[in-house]
């Protein structure tokens, strides 16, 4: 049998009869794998603290006719500590889902590691969590295939960046100058600021990313055009969408409510 080492990152467990769990992780090869962790929820030694989302890893598997086993494994860091803001718990949690639904099983994804890898440490440096989810979230889109480029009106043909306003439409799916009528439904109209930023999510190196800032009003609605998108592409709901949408109504209420306080006692 064949016995690998790999760096990898923790997508998620399922828990097999009472002691056994299958795994599901990111290798720094860029595939998806699921791997069969004997013993790994009373583990003391081999697994103790480790097969947990998106904890980075060393882990040791080896490929059988029927599967990885997991072997043994070891702690780099933990993504997801406990002590973070709900809204960037949300953001880790719909990047795991994503991946997890969404990205295909064991063949090569070049480059998704890397970028999963570097999100996460910038979800770590930053209170800019929205901002950094949908940077990942177009990149994710350009990386797999599932974007077009965003260059030219479905309609007419002309360079979106000279049309000054343009649509995402969803159903049918086109991007188009504004002016034109359209039919069909889930219309979302940008501007210029945001076609920049989603050439530069396609474009841009994974360490430079970063600097691309969505204005603040804009975040909200562009969120929801891509968490819509991709629901309608996978014909699946993404369940954590849903989680962060209530954390963010959570948030405007306190800040409304906090502008009353101060009017009132203003
Ligand atoms: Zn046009």
């Amino acid at each position: 049998m064949n016995e690998q080492c790999v760096r990898a990152i923790v997508l998620g467990t399922r828990d097999v009869k009472e002691i056994d769990r299958v795994v599901f992780f990111l290798e720094d090869s860029d595939r998806k794998r699921s791997g069969f962790a004997k013993g790994a929820k009373h583990s003391k030694k081999r697994f103790v603290n480790t097969l947990e989302p998106l904890a980075l890893i060393q882990l040791v598997y080896k490929e059988t006719p029927r599967g990885l086993w997991l072997q043994d494994s070891k702690l780099e860091r933990w993504f997801i500590t406990g002590s973070e803001s709900r809204k960037h718990l949300g953001v880790k949690h719909i990047i795991r889902e994503v991946l997890l639904r969404f990205l295909p099983d064991d063949d090569p994804n070049p480059g998704i590691f890397e970028l999963l890898l570097k999100t996460l440490q910038s979800l770590c440096e930053t209170s800019d969590a929205i901002n950094i989810l949908i940077l990942f979230l177009f990149r994710f889109g350009f990386v797999q295939g599932y974007l077009p480029t965003f260059e030219r009106c479905s309609v007419c043909g002309n360079e979106l960046a000279r049309a000054k306003k343009w649509v995402w439409q969803l159903t049918p799916f086109r991007t188009t100058c504004a002016f034109h009528r359209l039919s069909g439904t889930l219309k979302w109209e940008w501007d210029l600021e945001i076609l920049r930023v989603i050439q530069a999510a396609h474009t841009w190196p994974v360490d430079h990313l970063w600097k691309v800032k969505v204005s603040r009003w804009k975040r909200k609605g562009l969120l929801k055009n891509l968490s819509t998108w991709l629901e309608i592409t996978f014909h699946q709901e993404i369940k954590s969408f849903k989680w962060l949408e209530r954390i963010l109504e959570g948030e405007l209420d306190s800040v409304r409510l906090d502008s009353s306080l101060q009017k009132a006692s203003g």
